[in-house]
This record gives structure tokens, C-alpha cells and sequence, in this order.
């Protein structure tokens, strides 16, 4: 089994458990916390998986710290800085929503990530909270305004590079991380 698949049924709310198929082995927090701590990883990476899978959600700051510090090393921040919309703290408060956007659990909690819902006459219907697809679709227009009080459109124009970068930086991690997790606990 994938190994995030494995861990993020700690997470009770983040899938349905008629998903769990027959003979799982339930994992508790204190495991992937034991093997979070046993185990050599960059210290942004394992906060990380806290934060996205155990929900630990004190460490989201140490999480965007990390972020900053490691994404500062593969730009120069000076470059970014000189621009016109840039504002202090605006690269902090990015780094911030892309931990924000890559931890959201986004199983559709409308239908539980069924993608259906039973009507009254006995019917199924495709869910209309996410169309079917089982996923919420994010809404990066509100976390821009709401993280980066800049307009969508100045986003898209001008920090969308460097937001890439930083979300590939956690995606990085969160791969790092969950096949050392999953060596601990295989
Ligand atoms: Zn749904």
C-alpha cells in the first residue's frame, strides 16, 4: 500500500471509512509519530507530515518557516523583493497559504469523498458539493486575497513562479518524508 495512503487513515474525517478495505491494520498517531522521530529527515519535511497527516496543526508555523528559509536558498529574494507589488512579509505569508493549500484535507465534505448522494427517492445523484469528482476544487482566488491581500490577477502576474517553487518544495518533502515513514513501519 502506498504509504500515504496508509497514514492519512489516521485522519478519521479525511476519508470515509467504507474506503478502508477489509484487514487494514490500523495505524495509531503514536507510530507515525514514533517513526516521524526516528527517522533522519529535513525537520520542514517531517512537520509536515504532522501537519498534514497527524493534524498537528501548532507546527504549521514551523512548516512555513522551513519554507522560507529553503525556498530563500533556491531564490534570490532580492530579485522578488524589488517588485512593485511586494510588500514586507509578502513572501512569509506565501509560504504560509502554500502550507495552507498542500495541507487542506480535500476530500469533498458534502459526500465524504463518495461522489454521490442518495436522494430521497432512493436515486443516486452526483455530489453537488464537488460535482462527482470527490475532491473540492480550491479556491486560490480567496486564499490569494485572504494570505496576500493582492489581487488574483497581480498573483498570477507576478508571484506565481516563486508560489510554484514553494509548493514543490513541500511536495518534495512530503515524498522525502513518507517513504522514510513508511521504512520505519514496513
Ligand atoms: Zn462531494
Amino acid at each position: 500500500m502506498n504509504p500515504a495512503e496508509i497514514i492519512s487513515r489516521l485522519e478519521p474525517s479525511s476519508v470515509g471509512l467504507d474506503l478502508t478495505p477489509k484487514g487494514f491494520v490500523r495505524l495509531t498517531a503514536q507510530d507515525v509519530a514514533y517513526a516521524l522521530g526516528a527517522s533522519k529527515i529535513p525537520e520542514g519535511a517531517r512537520d509536515l507530515l504532522r501537519v498534514k497527516y497527524s493534524l498537528q496543526y501548532n507546527y504549521r508555523s514551523s512548516v512555513s518557516s522551513h519554507l522560507y528559509i529553503r525556498l530563500s536558498d533556491v531564490n534570490d529574494f532580492r530579485d522578488w523583493m524589488a517588485r512593485r507589488s511586494h510588500r514586507p512579509g509578502l513572501i512569509m505569508d506565501m509560504c504560509k497559504m502554500a502550507v495552507s493549500e498542500y495541507c487542506r484535507a480535500n476530500i469533498c465534505e458534502t459526500c465524504k469523498g463518495t461522489g454521490s448522494k442518495l436522494e430521497i427517492d432512493g436515486k443516486l445523484q452526483s455530489c453537488p458539493g464537488c460535482g462527482g469528482n470527490r475532491i473540492r476544487p480550491i479556491d486560490r482566488k480567496k486564499l490569494i486575497r485572504e494570505y496576500l491581500e493582492i489581487s488574483p490577477s497581480t498573483f498570477y502576474y507576478c508571484w506565481d513562479d516563486l508560489y510554484r517553487d514553494a509548493l514543490g518544495i513541500l511536495s518534495f518533502w512530503e515524498s522525502v518524508a513518507l517513504s522514510a515513514v513508511h521504512h520505519r513501519l514496513a
